[in-house]
């Protein structure tokens, strides 16, 4: 089926490329939020990500600050002006982001691989007009990832984007070169963004890599490709984070590797 998309932003964040999205991946607490952002708003960024509820494979760890967190992400949005952006994963979860006002919302990787739950969260999104980001399937199914994108927007969200996170694969010892944490398969996401022509790409160098050091090329890969924008990882204390703390870099070593590859909309003030 051959869709057409809305911009994700009208305002002065559209037209900007890359689209810089960055924050922790978790929302920790109110202090590491304010603090975050207070970082990445002097480096210029404008839109904030935070996981409210966190995914975890195995169970035992941290899975999010939950409700509460929304309203520190207000306090963001009303101190910074910045936008925000958090990661839905139930229609329970859509509907608290909703009506706690956050501005663009992403589903997981685990999410989309479920049709099931991609459809309750469509039914509750319905005609919605916010941006939604939807992450590739850890699996390496393109076919679910079209298909998390078509339920959306037959519900009528048609501010619509994804996120390229990559996909878990058994690596052969050998051949893993360079060892990331979700292969890229840059070359085969091609034919998916060839077949959703006029989706907005982002990439998601922090979750691909899983360590610091991957995201400079990471990022100026994307770029290569002409991704319109990018989704990374930052945090006031990277190594005392409680998720993802591997792959997670303060807002002004952010800033850094955006001069070091020459992205201009994100510099320190
Ligand atoms: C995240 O963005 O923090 C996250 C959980 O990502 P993914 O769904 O790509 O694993
Ligand atoms: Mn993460």
């Amino acid at each position: 089926m051959a869709l057409e998309f809305q911009p994700l932003f009208s305002d002065d964040c559209g037209g900007v490329k890359p689209l810089i999205i960055a924050g922790p991946c978790s929302a920790e607490t109110r202090s590491q939020v304010l603090a975050t952002a207070d970082g990445l708003h002097k480096v210029g960024v404008k839109i904030f990500r935070a996981g409210v509820w966190k995914p975890r494979t195995r169970p035992g760890g941290f899975e999010g600050s939950g409700v509460k967190a929304l309203q520190w992400l207000a306090e963001v949005k009303e101190r910074y002006g910045m936008l925000t952006a958090t990661e839905v994963g139930t229609p329970a979860q859509a509907e608290a982001a909703l009506a706690a006002g956050v501005d663009m919302l992403w589903i997981g990787a685990r999410t989309t691989c479920c049709p099931f739950t991609m459809q309750e969260i469509a039914d509750v999104l319905k005609g919605e007009d916010l941006p939604v980001l939807v992450k590739n399937p850890s699996c390496a199914d393109l076919e679910l990832w079209i298909g998390a994108i078509e339920r959306l927007h037959l519900a009528g969200v048609h501010r619509l984007g994804a996120i390229l996170r990559g996909f878990k694969t058994f690596i052969h010892p050998e051949t893993a070169e360079p060892p990331y944490r979700n292969t890229p398969f840059w070359d085969e996401v091609e034919r998916f963004r060839a077949e959703v022509p006029g989706l907005p790409m982002i990439c998601d160098p922090s979750h691909i890599g899983g360590a610091r050091v991957h995201l400079p090329h990471l990022m100026a890969e994307a770029i290569r490709r002409n991704y319109d924008g990018l989704m990374i990882e930052s945090h006031i204390d990277p190594a005392h984070a409680w998720t993802d703390a591997s792959q997670q870099v303060t807002p002004m070593q952010l800033a850094g590797i955006f001069r070091k590859i020459g992205v201009a909309q994100a510099m320190p003030v």
